[in-house]
């Protein structure tokens, strides 16, 4: 059986990441620290006789025993309030985090793969985002600590690969959604479905004219999948291209959850991409992937997750771990 290490695994992608090995026979190491991710997820990982866990901050040196031929690297914080609330360990797991898993690849003579994201294009001038694309990143703006982090963990798994001869893969990942996201985490799917559930007014930020573009979470993983067992070494967009202005989405919500809510319009937060979406000509030629699950579909799925959480759960403010990693 093949072992694979899976970093992040108490979060909303890792998790879906970690079962879809297990359902594929894979023996799975999960890793995470638990700064944003929940045990919830871990327990139910649990469950499965291959799974095995390890608490760990991976931005400090990682001792793995025994053998690992894949790691597919998925801890970051991800959410800009999340990243706003802890930017030092942000940059520090996008860097110090994957330098430690690289050179693990490297001594276990494993295949890595890097979670990436659209975030490196920045508020792009280019429209849709092609991998060609530099982008357009302020670099000591607000999402800045994950942006460039995630651009420099780009650098240093090419450095890898063509240095070290790393087998590596690089997944830029455009913004996914789907059960067992956090109900808090600010991102914009579980905030208006958060707020049509406990009844109060949806909060577009700007004048709701930006766009994205939002891909459900099978949709990636099975593009993930294509991308780990593929040969290719260089950054690939995996997303869905179908684009939406915030202010649509919102009454896709309203409409969704069947709420008479209000719409109220705050402040754009500083350097929020305008538009953004994916090109996925690469994945689509290199990998025969294109996504297949329409949003009204994937948004049905995730609400009906959401609606199962207790009321504990759709009250609660904030994550109980940022206090004690906000000294780093
Ligand atoms: P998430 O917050 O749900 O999961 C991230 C997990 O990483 C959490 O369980 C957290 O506790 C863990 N973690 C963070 N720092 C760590 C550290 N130093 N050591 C160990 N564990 C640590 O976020 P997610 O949406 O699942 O995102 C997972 C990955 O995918 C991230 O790398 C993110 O940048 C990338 N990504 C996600 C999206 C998206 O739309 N969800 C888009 C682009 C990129
Ligand atoms: N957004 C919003 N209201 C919210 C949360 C987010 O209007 O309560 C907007 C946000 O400003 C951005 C878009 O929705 O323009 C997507 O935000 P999200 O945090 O989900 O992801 P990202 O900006 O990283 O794509």
């Amino acid at each position: 059986m093949k072992r694979v290490l899976v970093t992040g695994a108490a979060g909303f992608l890792g998790s879906h990441i970690c079962e879809r090995f297990l359902n594929e026979n894979f023996k799975v190491l999960g890793m995470d620290n638990f700064i944003t991710g929940s045990t919830n997820n871990v327990a139910i990982l649990s469950k499965h006789q291959n799974f095995e866990f390890i608490e760990h901050d991976v931005s400090n040196f990682i001792k793995v025993e025994g053998e690992i031929d894949y790691i597919l690297h998925f801890a970051s914080p991800a959410s800009p309030i999340d990243y706003l609330k802890i930017p030092i360990q942000t940059l520090k797991v996008g860097s110090l985090g994957t330098h430690n898993l690289l050179g693990l690849a490297k001594a276990k003579k494993a295949v890595i793969l890097v979670a990436s994201t659209s975030e490196v294009y920045g508020d792009p001038l280019v429209h849709p985002q092609k991998e060609n694309y530099f982008g357009n990143v302020n670099p000591i703006g607000p999402r800045g600590v994950y942006d460039e982090a995630k651009r420099f963990q780009e650098a240093m798994t090419m450095a890898y690969h063509t240095f070290h001869g790393v087998e590596t893969r690089i997944v830029r990942i455009f913004n996914t959604y789907g059960p067992r996201m956090r109900l808090n985490d600010g991102r914009v799917l579980p905030a208006f479905i958060g707020q049509a559930l406990r009844g109060e007014d949806l909060t577009i930020f700007g004048d709701g004219m930006q766009t994205r573009s939002f891909c459900y979470v099978d949709d990636l993983i099975n593009g993930i999948f294509k991308l780990l067992f593929s040969n290719y070494n260089f950054p690939v967009n995996i997303g869905n291209p179908n684009e939406i202005t915030i202010n649509d989405f919102a009454k896709e919500i309203l409409k969704l959850t069947k709420s008479d809510q209000k719409i109220i319009y705050k402040p754009l937060p500083e350097n929020d991409p305008l538009k953004r979406k994916p090109d996925i000509e690469l994945a689509n030629t290199i990998l025969n992937w294109k996504p297949k699950i329409h949003r009204e579909e994937g948004l049905k799925l995730t609400y009906d997750y959401f609606c199962s959480l207790s009321k504990e759960q759709l009250y609660k403010k904030d994550h109980q771990n940022f206090k004690s990693y906000n000294k780093f």
